[in-house]
């Protein structure tokens, strides 16, 4: 089975007709660098029907969703395929309520799928942005963007975003996140999470991005209403209404995996070929994770 290419929903289908479908898909991934058995470390197995691998020394039998996000998946691969197409090759906001009537399945499950959807959206930190870095701090839910007095409501959520900028002045990737404040020790995150001590940073006059300039070149000019910032403050109100139009509500807990799912998308808005193939391997990649981990109640 090849890797799956392109944003073609008819093809996709063709592809995926069958969860065992989606099991051969995972297996490629799983064990593209061989077999090991993850219970006595034995490099040799039988292949069953549904893809899934018996130890040859020990017999244990290893299915090819175990330790991956498809772990225990309820309403089946095909569905959770389905899902992750959708919400790796759309452009729109994707809400627990469509999938949910798309798929045939709860609101809660498919709120649920999508967040683990979206925690392998995450960024793996291991390419902090270079070359041109415009950053800004922002309020959800209102819409004070550019304003250096700070007086922000204090209940409103509080995030940050950085813009890489190709030599056009385009976007080159953006990277966004909560936090708690304005302080520069809070400012401080995305710095240290997301851009390389080399990168040309530009910030407002705000005086909590001062003491960052210890560590990163940065220089602080004016925001003049914005007009200084002008692709970072585009992204800013595309990524606050894309949350406002989909998310009534969006939790403190949960709001970082919003700010993960779209700039996964955004940043590789030129490879939307293997968008979906990436995706899947990092949901096959990353651990499980518990379903008290994805909801805070
Ligand atoms: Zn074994």
């Amino acid at each position: 089975m090849n890797i799956f290419k392109g944003q073609d929903l008819l093809k996709f289908a063709e592809q995926f007709k069958t969860d065992n479908d989606c099991k051969e898909y995972l297996s490629k991934i799983k064990w593209e660098q061989g077999y090991t058995c993850v219970k006595c470390g034995h490099s040799a197995s039988q292949v069953r029907k549904d893809f899934s691998r018996t130890c040859n020394k020990c017999s244990h039998i290893e299915s090819t969703s175990a330790n991956t996000l498809f772990h225990k998946v309820k309403f089946g691969l095909r569905k959770a395929f389905f899902i992750c197409f959708e919400m790796s090759t759309t452009t729109k906001s994707l809400s627990a309520s469509y999938m949910a009537v798309r798929y045939s399945v709860t609101e809660r499950t498919a709120r649920l799928f999508m967040h683990k959807v979206r925690e392998a959206m995450k960024s793996s930190e291991n390419n902090p942005m270079d070359g041109e870095v415009h950053v800004d701090e922002f309020v959800l839910g209102g819409k004070e963007v550019g304003k250096v007095g700070r007086s922000y409501d204090s209940k409103k959520k509080k995030a940050i975003t950085a813009i890489q900028l190709t030599k056009q002045g385009k976007i080159r990737r953006m990277y966004a996140m909560s936090i708690n404040d304005f302080s520069a020790k809070s400012l401080a995150h995305i710095f240290e999470k997301h851009i390389d001590k080399k990168a040309r940073i530009t910030t407002d006059l705000w005086k909590g991005y001062r003491p960052l300039s210890k560590n990163f070149k940065i220089e602080q000019i004016p925001s003049n209403n914005g007009v200084n910032f002008k692709a970072l403050h585009t992204m800013i109100h595309q990524v606050k209404s894309w949350i406002r139009t989909t998310y009534s509500w969006v939790s403190d807990f949960n709001v970082n995996r919003y700010f993960d799912e779209f700039c996964f998308r955004l940043n590789r808005s030129q490879s939307k070929e293997t968008i979906f193939n990436n995706l899947i391997v990092r949901m096959v990649k990353a651990d499980n994770i518990e379903q008290s981990k994805l909801i805070c109640v």
